[in-house]
């Protein structure tokens, strides 16, 4: 249970469905797409007080829109947050936070295993800017200690981490960061707010790639930011120069995905956990990493933090690349797709991908095996998806 602004006790699937209703000048239960581009005023006045409105949204499409508004206001809500931004891509989103929050000469702490995207954010684009970073392994909380100097301004963090599902002590962290004034963010892309929800742990800003589970139908880019006002303010104020807009339409998609968004994540939840179950033990399997199995080296404190364990597992194959590739190969109903959590099963080869983002070095420093696999299920029959994924993996078997 969350309390919305009106005070009202609701649960995240009555959230998922109620918050950021507007009827509007139609009385439309859907909401209408707002798609233009500009807003026009009646007098000078007025168009002066909404040009020095920060964070308007009927003033100019790329300081703010209603679509934008509506998806903020669900999405802040789900979170339990006192507000948000939502932008053109989860990319966008958390440059654009790391662009409002650092200068030349601040430090930064991220994770070793972290979505490959914000890794080059920190040790290409940060490093030209002047902006130093330590990686840390993110299942050792005195690993951030260590690492934190007096010229740390933010920690960057990620659980579960994408590709290897490990978890971040998100209360222990963010008690040592608060201790050292320094601002925490994290990716809540995995979990979505309806497994997990960082700020009651102590996190300050929470980031989605909405293009996942928040949109979840694999048919829109988009990210969000949430937070409090002073810290939504500030990154506002850089998005209105780096000027990730996210289209009205989109904004629409990404609201009509959330409001089946507990619905869904339900069943990501079940498929995820049945394929961890199932692909455990297989012969060609070396290790399966799903926080929600009890043999997962963090499941105390996933549990003691999640209250689901979300769609995406990853496991390394004994064969190394030409295992992985084949088992891919193998399948017949999950789509080798860069992205997670859609209605539709995805499949991808970390090692394969991420050739062209990160360098062999920095690969291996994330902790990525030539042999590893990603699954990210979707919300098919268990059943379906378990057969499947088993032939391929006797497949890989029998002929290595
Ligand atoms: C996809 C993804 C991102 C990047 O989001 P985009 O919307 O593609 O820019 C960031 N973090 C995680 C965990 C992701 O899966």
């Amino acid at each position: 249970m969350q309390q919305n602004s009106q005070g009202m006790q609701m649960g995240f699937g009555t959230m998922s469905v109620h918050v950021g209703d507007q009827l509007g000048a139609y009385r439309a239960v859907a909401p209408p797409i707002v798609q233009t581009a500009t807003f026009s005023f009646e007098s000078a006045r007025e168009f002066a007080e909404a040009a020095n409105e920060r964070r308007s949204s009927r003033f100019y499409t790329r300081y703010g829109n209603p679509n934008h508004l509506q998806v903020a206001q669900a999405v802040a809500a789900l979170e339990g947050a006192e507000s948000g931004l939502v932008l053109a891509s989860g990319m966008g989103t958390v440059a654009t936070c790391a662009l409002a929050l650092l200068s030349a000469g601040d430090h930064v702490i991220f994770q070793r295993s972290t979505y490959g995207g914000t890794a080059s954010l920190v040790m290409n684009l940060l490093a030209r800017l002047g902006i130093t970073a330590t990686a840390v392994a993110q299942s050792d909380p005195a690993a951030f200690q260590s690492a934190i100097t007096d010229k740390t301004r933010l920690i960057l963090l990620e659980t579960p981490s994408n590709p290897l599902l490990e978890i971040t002590d998100l209360r222990i962290v963010t008690a040592m960061a608060r201790e050292a004034g320094v601002l925490t963010i994290a990716d809540n892309t995995f979990a979505t707010p309806i497994n997990s929800r960082p700020l009651e742990h102590g996190v300050d800003l929470v980031w989605h790639s909405a293009t996942k589970y928040l949109a979840g139908h694999s048919d829109a880019s988009a990210g969000v930011v949430v937070g409090s006002s002073e810290l939504l303010d500030r990154v506002w104020d850089t998005a209105i120069i780096t000027g990730a807009v996210l289209g009205p339409f989109d904004a629409w998609l990404l609201l009509r995905g959330i409001r089946t968004l507990s619905l869904r994540v339900a069943r990501h939840n079940s498929n995820g956990l049945a394929l961890a179950r199932a692909i455990s033990g297989h012969p060609a399997v070396a290790a399966v990493h799903y926080p929600g199995l009890a043999e997962h080296p963090q499941h105390a404190l996933a549990s003691s933090q999640m209250t689901g364990y979300g769609g995406v597992l990853s496991f390394e194959l004994i064969g190394g690349y030409s295992a992985a590739d084949q088992f891919i190969n193998s399948l017949h109903l999950w789509r080798r797709a860069a992205s997670v959590g859609s209605v539709e099963s995805l499949v991808v080869h970390p090692a394969a991908m991420w050739v062209a983002m990160l360098d062999n070095d920095q690969l291996a420093a994330s902790g990525v095996g030539a042999g590893l696999v990603r699954l990210a299920a979707g919300i098919e029959d268990t059943e379906d998806l378990v057969t499947d994924v088993l032939e391929a993996l006797d497949k890989v078997h029998t002929t290595s």
